[in-house]
């Protein structure tokens, strides 16, 4: 049997959001009240919100600044900031119940944060591989599915620590 192994763990905590192009710069946030009119999160009190409430309050607003918020501009772009790779026969059985926890991160982590979510998640030759707008999203998902099936998982940090390859291998 093999031994599980975190590897790179060390690299945790260690992932900055600085110097992120898709970012206003810092001390400049958007003016007024804006709205992604591609998922409908909110901007006010310089802070993103994915709330349906508040969405529904605000677009009722005049003078609505109606843009393309960083995480779905990333997403057209297509620039991902994280990258995991599931592979392995347990996952090929697995697939699905792996699927609902990713999923279930993807909404906890756009609820604390809308620009930090799930991309896009591409099945290849049994892989799934998920893109994430946030390397530290990528980061959290190798550290849940270790956390609860085990097997192996890695972490390659790249770019100033801009982006990460995490891969999850049982
Ligand atoms: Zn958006």
């Amino acid at each position: 049997m093999k031994v599980p192994r975190e590897v790179g763990k060390h690299t945790r905590n260690k992932v900055y959001a600085e110097n992120d192009p898709y970012l206003p710069p810092k001390g400049k946030g958007l003016v007024g009240v804006s709205i992604c009119k591609d998922c409908t999160a909110v901007y006010h009190n310089k802070k993103w919100f994915l709330d349906a409430k508040l969405y529904e309050q605000k677009k009722k607003l005049k003078d609505i600044n109606w843009v393309t918020c960083p995480a779905c501009k990333k997403t057209k772009e297509n620039v991902p900031n994280g990258v995991v790779t599931l592979k392995g026969d347990f996952l090929k059985e697995h697939k699905q119940e792996i699927l609902n926890l990713i999923h279930n991160e993807d909404a906890r982590s756009k609820n604390y944060n809308p620009l930090k979510r799930i991309m896009k998640i591409n099945e290849k030759k049994g892989e799934i591989e998920i893109l994430t707008t946030s390397a530290k999203l990528a980061q959290r998902i190798g550290s849940i599915l270790f956390k609860a099936y085990s097997g192996e998982v890695e972490y390659k940090k790249h770019e100033n620590a801009k982006f990460m390859r995490v891969e999850w291998r049982r």
